[in-house]
């Protein structure tokens, strides 16, 4: 695999956690991954509880949202989703009882069928986090037979550590979530992918795997982006696909969606909170924090300590080879959100001529040519021949670009072209 060491930054939050769970109001983006087509399931001034379901994505990839808190909605309004774009939100006043729908008694998780597993992951909500928000239950629901399970916890971009903190603190819950999958769903085997330099995580899950003889720990070169699906299912399998792993009988979850399911299997709980990385320069304690989806990040970060706000911030949901760039930090905390990066914008982030050297075509994991993208982001014809759907938006582009060019946002308008009329 093509692939670059970068340096990491992570140290700043490295095992910092927090939590941080007495937001007034709590804002549900009526959107899952790009997809706003959601059916709106309450109204200004109904009350609902903790876990209650308020909206549903419609359609194949159906999935319900739900509130995190229980309180009265006061009605909706557009707030700044991580996509960068303002989204229509659910706006939700905290009455701080934490009122729950009902609790359900604990359980053995693997004592499900295959159905009733699909069933309550899809109504806990649960979708991948680590940032591509497919609904998870689909990759179960399906005929084939899955093999090979993949566990990620690589987090190859540089900066967050929030699969890191949920990896050492709840070790021991993953793995029996994992044993159960497997038996659930008669997968023969799990591989757990981890960093080779992440030793902190790897003792954590060395140490707890004891008997499970089906799960196997894979150490991953310190290469980005070796945590992008298809590169880390090639280094584990040695086999390629084209467009989902299923195809060669592999399902990959993220190690943060494995703890969801954990909590929706062992306790009936759904996806409405996670840990997200607030980290950087420009933040006075970066720290990893749990959080309740719907929560302004802005009022998150004032209660770690808060942030430098100068004229010169940077402001990144996600990291910064994939994140998006933002306008402020007033952003709202999804289930595919994993980490708000503020940096100093430097002077060398300014564009330069493009000196024809090739280097990103060089670095591009997905074999294309991002330097003939660019020239022709507009040109929807040449743009055909460029294979532009194949880019992963993994940064490398914009990252090794001598003239500072963001190659990568260049990359992406071109997939908008693209979609344009389709
Ligand atoms: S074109 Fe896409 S896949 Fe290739 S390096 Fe750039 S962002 Fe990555
Ligand atoms: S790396 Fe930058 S300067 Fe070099 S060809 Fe690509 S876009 Fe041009």
């Amino acid at each position: 695999m093509k692939g670059i060491k970068l340096v990491q930054n992570k140290e700043m939050s490295k095992d910092r956690f927090t939590i941080y769970n007495k937001p007034k109001n709590i804002y549900i983006p009526l959107i899952v991954g790009n997809d706003i087509d959601i059916t709106i399931l309450v109204k200004k001034g109904d009350y609902v509880c903790k876990g209650e379901v308020v909206a549903r994505r419609k359609g194949f990839l159906t999935i319900p949202l739900h509130s995190s808190i229980s309180g009265t909605v006061v009605g909706f309004e557009e707030q700044l989703h991580h996509s960068g774009k303002y989204v229509k939100c659910i706006k939700i006043e905290n009455d701080f009882k934490e009122r729950t729908i009902e609790k359900q008694e604990e359980k053995p998780i693997s004592k499900y069928s295959k159905q009733e597993f699909i069933e309550i992951i899809k109504n806990a909500g649960i979708i991948g986090m680590g940032g591509a928000g497919f609904p998870t239950y689909i990759k179960y629901q399906t005929e084939q037979n899955i093999k090979t399970l993949i566990v990620n916890a690589v987090e190859c971009e540089p900066y967050i550590t929030a699969d890191y903190t949920i990896g050492i603190q709840k070790a021991e819950e993953i793995l029996e979530t994992i044993d159960a999958i497997l038996e659930i769903n008669r997968i023969q085997n799990a591989v757990i992918a981890i960093k080779k330099n992440n030793s902190k995580l790897l003792q954590a899950f060395q140490t707890r795997i004891g008997t499970y003889v089906n799960i196997k720990i894979v150490e991953v070169p310190n290469l980005y982006p070796i945590g992008w699906e298809k590169a880390l299912v090639q280094f584990i399998t040695r086999n390629t696909y084209d467009k989902l792993p299923i195809e060669i009988g592999i399902v990959v979850n993220n190690i943060s969606t494995i703890y969801a399911i954990y909590q929706a299997l062992k306790k009936g709980v759904p996806l409405t909170e996670r840990i997200v990385t607030i980290t950087g320069e420009m933040l006075k304690q970066p720290t990893n924090v749990l959080v309740k989806i719907g929560t302004p990040i802005h009022e998150v970060i004032e209660a770690i300590g808060g942030m430098k706000r100068t004229k010169d911030i940077l402001c990144i949901a996600g990291g910064p080879m994939m994140g998006i760039t933002l306008p402020n930090d007033n952003v709202i905390v999804t289930a595919d959100m994993n980490a708000i990066v503020i940096l100093k914008e430097k002077e060398d982030f300014l564009e330069q001529t493009c000196m024809r050297c090739g280097k990103c075509v060089e670095v591009c994991p997905s074999r294309i040519e991002p330097v003939l993208i660019k020239d022709s982001y507009e040109n929807k014809e040449a743009l055909l021949k460029l294979q532009v759907n194949k880019c992963v938006e993994c940064g490398l582009c914009s990252y090794i670009c001598p003239a500072k060019i963001k190659v990568r946002e260049y990359v992406k308008k071109a997939k908008e072209t693209l979609r344009k009329d389709e």
